[in-house]
């Protein structure tokens, strides 16, 4: 059990949390972070761990938003970090509504991290993110077989959570966050039907410590059912100012045909 056994590291990114599993011989990047969070990883392994970049063996990136994926592609140019992902992540951003979509989500994005912490960074990233291993449901993290990798459909239609089994730890990515001392669905939810099929896949496990890519760390009892409680949310914007902008969150390839889908059903 000791190649087990890890110390867990926070980064204060530009918009998100990153976190960091060290363990003696390596070191696994949870989420990417923004385009600049790539200069941050490096000088938290300069700085605070005393150990060579080439000790990270492996970064996962959870969805395609800016403040996820944007870190990752640049530390993998310079230091040759292979990255791990949903086997479909590239398809989230694809074709001109696609490009389009990435343009705005870099622009919000800015926008958050202005009106939030008043920080403004160049943010742009590549909008295909080309992972070095490609994850589905399920499988066990390359490298980092102690860690499994969960599909959970909802924010976007390509997110993935890593869960830790052993250590009931899981990072959440976008699935959750946290705003003041309340746990909320994230803006957009743009896949309502999935993101609840989600969070009762999440109920199942047993989990001890979340990771929050906004928020921190939440401690839960095991037995609690705080994923099914936050059931009541999905499909409830209580912010005004989301709800206006809401169209321009929508316009990705996926979040097109499932519109129509569910029109052709009703
Ligand atoms: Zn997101």
């Amino acid at each position: 059990m000791d190649e087990c056994r890890f110390t867990l590291h926070q980064i204060e990114g530009y918009i998100a949390t990153l976190y960091l599993l060290e363990y003696r011989d390596k070191v696994l990047l949870l989420d990417g972070g923004a385009r600049r969070d790539a200069a941050r990883v490096k000088i938290f392994f300069e700085q605070v761990l005393h150990r060579p970049l080439s000790d990270l063996k492996l970064m996962l990136v959870s969805h395609m938003h800016p403040d996820h994926a944007g870190g990752a592609p640049l530390l993998r140019r310079r230091s040759a970090i292979p990255i791990a992902a949903h086997y479909e992540i590239d398809r989230w951003y694809r074709g001109v509504s696609g490009a389009v979509q990435h343009i705005v989500d870099t622009v919000l994005g800015h926008y958050s991290a202005r009106q939030q912490f008043g920080k403004l960074e160049r943010a742009w990233y590549p909008r295909r993110l080309k992972p070095d291993f490609l994850l589905h449901d399920q499988d066990l993290l390359p490298l980092f077989s102690d860690w499994a990798a969960y599909q959970t459909p909802g924010h976007t239609l390509y997110d993935m959570v890593f869960y830790h089994p052993q250590e009931k730890l899981l990072y959440v990515g976008d699935l959750i966050i946290r705003v003041g001392d309340k746990i909320v669905l994230p803006f957009p939810t743009l896949f309502p039907e999935l993101m609840t099929a989600s969070l009762r896949h999440m109920a199942e496990l047993p989990v001890r410590k979340l990771l929050l890519a906004h928020g921190g760390i939440i401690e839960v009892d095991a037995s609690s059912s705080f994923f099914t409680d936050l059931l009541p949310q999905v499909g409830r914007c209580d912010y005004r100012s989301f709800r206006m902008i809401k169209p321009l969150c929508s316009l990705a390839p996926d979040v097109r045909s499932y519109r129509k889908s569910r029109i052709n059903q009703d």
